[in-house]
C-alpha cells in the first residue's frame, strides 16, 4: 500500500521563528533606537554660539556640557573646562537650564528588557499554546501549529496491498477477521438484519506473530484505507496533546470511512488507570485514554470505521476498554504450531531460489517455539549465508546454520578456546546428549556443536521434538531437567572439577522445578494449589508470587531437593555409560560439529544398556 504523509510543522519551528526576531531586534534595533542625534563640537564653538545668544537649552555635567540651538533642533556635546564665569554668560545669552536629552536607562532597566522580557514572552507564548490546544472544541486550531495532529500513517487502497493469503498460518485469526471484510463489502447485508459490526477487535499475541500483517490484510482484502499508529506516538510532551491527537484521528477516520485503523501497542496509553488521581498518575495517559474511549462511544457500528488493536500486554488494559461496545472482540494470534511454521517459511521463501534439498517440515520442526517474524529472520539470514558463499540458491544447510545463528548467534571465528576448555566444553555437551538419549521421556538429539557463538555459548546440543507438543507429563519435565543438569554431571565424572560453563542449564533447570512446585501442582506437598501466577504471557512469561514466606521458604528447599535428585540421576547415568561418554566426547572434540545421527551410530555400537 502506498503511504501517504502529511506535512506537519512541529512546534520547535515557531519558537525558532519568535527566537530569531528576539535576537535580531536585541542587536539591530535596539541599538539605533538607543542612540539619539548628539553633534559633538569644540569648546571655541560653544563660546562662540554663546556670543551669538543662539543658545537654548543647557545641561552642564561633570564629564561633559550639553546643549541646543536657540531653536532646540539639533543636541550639541562639548567637553568641560576650568570656567567660573560660564553660568553667568550663558544666563545673559538667554540661555534655559534643564535637561536636554533623556536619562539613559538604568542598567537594570536594560537589563529587564533584553534578558528578562524575551524569556517571559517566550513562556507566555508556551502557556498561551497549550491552553488554547486544552480549550479548542473540535482540535482546528492546534492543528495550525501542526501539535496535536495524529500523526497516523495513512496508507491509501492499492493492488499491491498485503492479503490473508501473504499471512500463512493462524487460520482461526483470519476466520475471525474474515466477517469484517465481508462487512465492508456488503454493510447493507448486515444492517438488514439489524447486526452492528464490532467497533473494536483486539489481537493479541506475543511479537512477531503477524498481527500488524492481518490488520493490514484485513484492509488490503477490503480495499479500504489503512490508517496506523502506535500507541506510544499518542504519548507527548503537553498534557491534552494525546487527547487531540485522538480526536483527530478519528476526525480523518471518519471522513475516509469505510476505512480500518489500527492502533499498534495500545498498552502504552490502554493501561489499566491508576485509582488515586494527582501526583501519582499519569495525567496526559489518562487523558488520552479518556478521549479514547469517548471516541468509540461516540460513532456507532455501522459508521464504517473499524479500530484494531495490537497489544502483547492484554492482562494490563484498562476494563473500560476490553468491555462490549468497545474492543469487544479479542482475536489471539498465537505462536505458529508445526504446520504454521512450515507455511510461514514457505511464504517468505517465495521471495527467494531455493534448491532440491530443502524439506521445511524438518526447519519448522527444528524451529520449535519461533515466532512469524524469527521465521522470517530465518529464511533472510539463509539468503544471507548462500550469498556470503557466492551462491544465489538457498540450501538446506543454510538454513539449518541460520536458524542456530537466530537462536544462538554467529560462530565466533576467532574464539581461542585452550586444549583443555575444548575438551572440557565437548565433554559438557556430551553429557546433556547422552542423558537424553538414555532416558526415556526426552526428545531426540539433532546436533552437537562445540563451535562458540556469539551469544557466549561454547557449545550447544539441539534437541527436537517430533511433532507439536501441548502438554508435557511430570517424567518429562524431570528428564529434561536432568539433561540440564548432565553438562555439570559429565564434568564431575570426567574432570572430577566443575566449571562455569553450566550458569545457564542451572538457570533454565531451577525454573521448570519451580514451575513444577508453583505453577503445574507437581508436588505431593502443595498439590494443586497455584503459589505463583503468571503476570505476563506473552512477555517471558513473568510470574508473581502468592504465598506466604515461610511457604516460600518450602518451596525453594523442594526446588533444591527436586533438581538434586535429577542431577543425581545423570550422574549415575554417565558413571554407567563412561567407555561410551569419553568415545563420545574425543570424537566430538576432533569434528567440532556432529549430527544427531553419528551420536546415536557410536552410542548404540555396543553401549552398556
Ligand atoms: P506483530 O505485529 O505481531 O509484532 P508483525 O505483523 O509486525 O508482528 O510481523 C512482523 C513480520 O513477521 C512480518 O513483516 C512478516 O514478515 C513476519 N510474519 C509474522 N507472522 C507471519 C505470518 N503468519 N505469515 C507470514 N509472515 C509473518
Amino acid at each position: 500500500m502506498k503511504e501517504v504523509k502529511s506535512p506537519q510543522k512541529p512546534l520547535i519551528y515557531y519558537y525558532c521563528i519568535v527566537l530569531l526576531i528576539i535576537v535580531l531586534f536585541n542587536l539591530l534595533i535596539a541599538p539605533l533606537l538607543s542612540q539619539s542625534q548628539v553633534t559633538e563640537v569644540d569648546y571655541g564653538t560653544f563660546m562662540d554660539m554663546i556670543e551669538q545668544r543662539d543658545i537654548g537649552l543647557v545641561q552642564v555635567e561633570d564629564t561633559q556640557i550639553l546643549f541646543t540651538d536657540r531653536a532646540e533642533t539639533v543636541v550639541y556635546k562639548t567637553g568641560p573646562m576650568e570656567d567660573p564665569t560660564l553660568t553667568e554668560r550663558l544666563h545673559d545669552a538667554g540661555a534655559r537650564f534643564g535637561r536636554v536629552i533623556e536619562e539613559p536607562m538604568s542598567p537594570l532597566l536594560t537589563w529587564f528588557l533584553t534578558f528578562i522580557l524575551p524569556i517571559l514572552i517566550f513562556i507566555g507564548l508556551g502557556q498561551y499554546m497549550s491552553r488554547k490546544l486544552m480549550n479548542q472544541a473540535g482540535g482546528k486550531n492546534a492543528m495550525s501549529f501542526g501539535m496535536g495532529r495524529s500523526s497516523a500513517k495513512v496508507y491509501v487502497p492499492s493492488t499491491q496491498g498485503i492479503r490473508f493469503a501473504d499471512v500463512a498460518g493462524e487460520d482461526e485469526a483470519k476466520e475471525s477477521l474474515q466477517e469484517i471484510v465481508d462487512y465492508l463489502h456488503n454493510p447493507a447485508k448486515y444492517t438488514e438484519a439489524g447486526a452492528s459490526m464490532p467497533k473494536g477487535i483486539l489481537l493479541v499475541g506475543p511479537p512477531g506473530t503477524g498481527k500488524t500483517m492481518l490488520a493490514k490484510a484485513v484492509a488490503g482484502e477490503s480495499g479500504v484505507p489503512f490508517f496506523s499508529i502506535s500507541g506510544s506516538e499518542f504519548v507527548e510532551m503537553f498534557v491534552g496533546m494525546g487527547a487531540s491527537k485522538v480526536r483527530d484521528l478519528f476526525r480523518q477516520a471518519k471522513e475516509k470511512a469505510p476505512c480500518i485503523v489500527f492502533i499498534d501497542e495500545i498498552d502504552a496509553i490502554g493501561q489499566k488507570r491508576s485509582s488515586g488521581s494527582g501526583y501519582g498518575g499519569n495525567d496526559e495517559r489518562e487523558q488520552t485514554l479518556n478521549q479514547l474511549l469517548t471516541e468509540m462511544d461516540g460513532f456507532e457500528g455501522n459508521t464504517g470505521v473499524i479500530i484494531l488493536a495490537a497489544t502483547n500486554r492484554p492482562e494490563s488494559l484498562d476494563p473500560a476498554l476490553t468491555r462490549p461496545g468497545r474492543f469487544d472482540r479479542r482475536v489471539p494470534v498465537e505462536l505458529p504450531d508445526l504446520a504454521g511454521r512450515e507455511a510461514i517459511l514457505k511464504v517468505h521463501a517465495r521471495k527467494i531460489k531455493t534448491g532440491e534439498d530443502v524439506d521445511f517440515h524438518t526447519i519448522a520442526r527444528m524451529a520449535a517455539g519461533a515466532s512469524g517474524a524469527e521465521l522470517a529472520n530465518i529464511v533472510n539470514e539463509a539468503a544471507l549465508r548462500a550469498v556470503r558463499s557466492g551462491r544465489t540458491i538457498v540450501n538446506e544447510a543454510d538454513l539449518e546454520e541460520s536458524i542456530e545463528v537466530v537462536i544462538a548467534g554467529y560462530q565466533k571465528k576467532n574464539a581461542v578456546l585452550s586444549d583443555r576448555e575444548k575438551r572440557v566444553v565437548a565433554c559438557h555437551e556430551i553429557g546433556h546428549a547422552l542423558v537424553a538419549a538414555l532416558q526415556s521421556h526426552s526428545a531426540p538429539v539433532q546436533k552437537i556443536t562445540i563451535i562458540p557463538r556469539t551469544s557466549g555459548a561454547l557449545g550447544y546440543t539441539m534437541q527436537v521434538e517430533t511433532g507439536d507438543k501441548y502438554l508435557m507429563s511430570k517424567e518429562e519435565i524431570e528428564d529434561k531437567i536432568a539433561t540440564y543438569t548432565g553438562g555439570r554431571a559429565a564434568e564431575e565424572v570426567v574432570f572430577g572439577q566443575i566449571t562455569t560453563g553450566a550458569s545457564n542449564d542451572i538457570e533454565q533447570a531451577t525454573k521448570l522445578a519451580r514451575a513444577m512446585i508453583t505453577r503445574y501442582g507437581m508436588s505431593d506437598e502443595f498439590d494443586m494449589v497455584a503459589m505463583e501466577t503468571v503476570t505476563n504471557q506473552y512477555l517471558g512469561g513473568d510470574t508473581s508470587l502468592a504465598c506466604s514466606a515461610e511457604t516460600q521458604r518450602e518451596i525453594d528447599r523442594k526446588v533444591v531437593e527436586l533438581v538434586k535428585r535429577q542431577h543425581e540421576k545423570a550422574r549415575k547415568i554417565l558413571e554407567d555409560n563412561r567407555a561410551k561418554l569419553d568415545e563420545l566426547a574425543g570424537f566430538l572434540y576432533e569434528k567440532e560439529t556432529i549430527t544427531g545421527e553419528q551420536f546415536m551410530d557410536i552410542l548404540k555400537g555396543g553401549a552398556e544398556q
